[in-house]
C-alpha cells in the first residue's frame, strides 16, 4: 500500500487510542476499542484535487488510482475557488467524502466596540458598546431569539422515548432507531445555531465588534435530573463552538469570561443580593434590569477588568444604558425554514 496512507492510519488508530486512555482515566465503562465504521483517512500530500473539476485522484498501490468524482454544489464550489484556502484531509466513509480545507486566521481587527452576550436556553441576550472613538459610547441591549431549539429538543427527547417503550422487545432496534433520531436531532439543531452564529456574526462584523461570552466549561447543572436534560448545555456550547471558529475565520476577537456570579451580581455597585430573582435583577442600591441583560453587563465589566483591550479604551456605566432600545440581531422568522416541521432532515454546515 502506499506508504503515506499508513501514516495517516497511524494518526486515527492514535486518536482512537487517546479517546480510549480518557475514558480510562475518568472510570468511565470502555470495551477494547473498535473501529466499526469503514473509513480511509488520507492527508494532504497522499491525494490530489482537481478544484476546477471537483476530482479526486487517490493512489492506492504503485499503478492503481482510484478517482472520484465530487458532486459540486455552489456552497462547496465556494471553497473550492478559494485560492488562499490550502487543502488538509481527506477522509473517505461509506456515504461521503469530506475534505478540509485550511486558512491562516485573519489578524484580529482593531474592535472599536464590544457585544457581550449571556447565553440563554432560547437566546442570546445581551448589550452592544459602541465605542463611538471616543470610548464614552453608548450602549443597547441586543437580542438573537432562538426558541426553536427547545422546541426540538423537546420534541425529539418525546419520541425517543416512545420508541423506547414501543420497541422494548428489541433492544438492537431501539438503539438503531433512537441513535437516528438523535442525528436528525442535531442536524435541525445544528442548521439553526448556524443561522444565529452568522446573524451575531454579521453584526458583529459591520460594528468591527469583540464579542464577549461567558465561558460555559466547567458549567455543571446539578439539579434535578428532568431539568438538567432540559437546560442540556449541549446546544449553547455548540453554539459558542460555532460563534468561535467562524468569527476566528473573520479575525473577530472573542473573550471568554468566567461566568461566576455573572447572574447574580449588581453591575452598579457590587453587592450580591441573595434572594431569588424573577425575570428582573432588583439590587438595595435602586439598580433593576432584565435578569438576562444584567448577566451580560456582568460579563462585560469581567472582561474589562480583566484588561480587555480596546480601542479607545472603553469604558462601561451601566448608566449610559438606553433602557427603550432593544436591537434583533436575529429572530426564527428570518430562518429559511420555522418550526413546526416534523420531517425535514436538513444537515447545514456553512
Ligand atoms: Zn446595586
Amino acid at each position: 500500500m502506499y506508504s503515506q496512507h499508513l501514516v495517516s492510519s497511524f494518526g486515527v488508530a492514535a486518536g482512537i487510542l487517546k479517546n480510549y486512555r480518557r475514558r480510562l482515566r475518568q472510570g468511565k465503562s470502555c470495551g477494547t476499542p473498535f473501529v466499526k465504521r469503514l473509513m480511509m483517512k488520507a492527508e494532504n500530500q497522499a491525494y490530489k484535487l482537481d478544484r476546477t473539476e471537483g476530482m479526486v485522484d487517490l493512489p492506492i498501490i504503485a499503478g492503481c488510482h482510484v478517482k472520484l468524482r465530487l458532486v459540486v454544489s455552489r456552497y462547496h464550489r465556494r471553497y473550492l475557488n478559494d485560492g488562499t484556502l490550502s487543502l488538509g484531509s481527506l477522509t473517505v466513509l461509506p456515504n461521503r467524502v469530506i475534505i478540509t480545507f485550511r486558512k491562516e486566521p485573519p489578524r484580529p481587527i482593531a474592535a472599536c466596540s464590544v457585544l457581550s452576550l449571556d447565553t440563554n436556553e432560547r437566546s442570546l441576550d445581551g448589550i452592544f458598546v459602541d465605542g463611538g472613538g471616543k470610548g464614552d459610547g453608548s450602549c443597547v441591549q441586543v437580542k438573537a431569539a432562538f426558541p426553536e431549539v427547545a422546541v426540538i429538543q423537546e420534541r425529539h427527547h418525546e419520541r425517543r422515548r416512545k420508541l423506547q417503550k414501543k420497541k422494548a422487545h428489541d433492544r438492537r432496534l431501539t438503539r438503531v432507531l433512537c441513535g437516528r433520531e438523535g442525528e436528525r436531532e442535531h442536524h435541525r439543531i445544528d442548521y439553526r445555531l448556524h443561522h444565529v452564529a452568522n446573524a451575531v456574526l454579521e453584526f458583529a462584523e459591520d460594528h468591527k465588534s469583540a464579542i464577549v461570552l461567558e465561558d460555559l466549561r466547567g458549567m455543571r447543572p446539578t439539579r434535578s435530573k428532568e431539568l438538567n436534560r432540559r437546560l442540556s448545555l449541549w446546544p449553547r456550547r455548540k453554539l459558542h463552538q460555532i460563534i468561535e471558529y467562524k468569527a476566528a475565520w473573520k479575525g473577530l476577537p472573542v473573550i471568554k469570561v468566567d461566568p461566576r456570579y455573572s447572574s447574580r451580581r449588581c453591575p452598579v455597585c457590587g453587592r450580591i443580593p441573595d434572594s431569588r430573582m424573577g425575570t428582573e435583577f432588583a439590587c438595595e442600591c435602586g439598580w433593576h434590569m432584565d435578569r438576562h441583560i444584567n448577566a451580560s453587563m456582568n460579563l462585560l465589566q469581567t472582561a474589562i477588568s480583566k484588561g480587555l483591550e480596546m480601542a479607545g479604551g472603553l469604558r462601561f456605566s451601566p448608566g449610559a444604558f438606553q433602557h427603550d432600545v432593544v436591537m434583533t440581531l436575529y429572530e426564527p422568522a428570518m430562518a429559511a425554514r420555522s418550526e413546526p416541521n416534523g420531517t425535514s432532515q436538513i444537515g447545514v454546515t456553512s
